[in-house]
């Protein structure tokens, strides 16, 4: 397990579409393990794989319920709508006004490549949205209503 480096705002494989997982290794197995260190130690609920400067289509989400895996993630369906205050562990200190489904209905393979769905609503469907959006090279400042602005308070750590 170890601490990756976050690519932020600028580096190119953020604009890039990821491509799909076809097996787990034993190196990808690594790479959840070190994603999910990641996302926790930057005080994160989320992190796709090219954050951490890997094109492939894998997500770790934890907003605060339990930690997902989600590989090759696909929505089947939303409904709704909620805007809120969004930010993304790529564009460090910044937050901005966002407006997202507030439910959320996705398809996703597991760490043992089996296939489940995952239904979300509020922060878990703003979640869902923004890092999918990351496998195709989408961040949420693309969609930001309005200024960015700074955050309020900085991390503890
Ligand atoms: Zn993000």
């Amino acid at each position: 397990m170890a601490i990756r480096n976050i690519r932020t705002l600028g580096d190119e494989i953020l604009t890039k579409h990821a491509k799909e997982v076809t097996q787990m290794t034993p190196k990808l197995k690594e790479l959840i393990g070190d994603m999910f260190d990641t996302m926790y130690e930057a005080n994160g609920c989320g992190l796709a794989a090219p954050q951490v400067g890997i094109r492939k289509r894998l997500v770790v989400i934890d907003c605060g319920d339990e930690p997902y895996v989600l590989i090759n993630p696909e929505i089947l369906e939303t409904d709704g709508e909620q805007t809120g205050q969004e930010g993304c562990l790529s564009v460090p200190g910044k937050v901005g006004i966002v407006t997202r489904p507030n439910y959320a209905k996705v398809k996703a393979l597991d760490e043992n490549m089996n296939e489940y769905i995952i239904e979300g609503t509020e922060l878990l469907a703003r979640c869902l949205c923004h890092e999918i959006d990351h496998l195709n090279g989408i961040m949420y400042v693309d969609k930001v209503e309005g200024q960015l602005m700074d955050t309020e308070e900085e991390n503890e750590d």
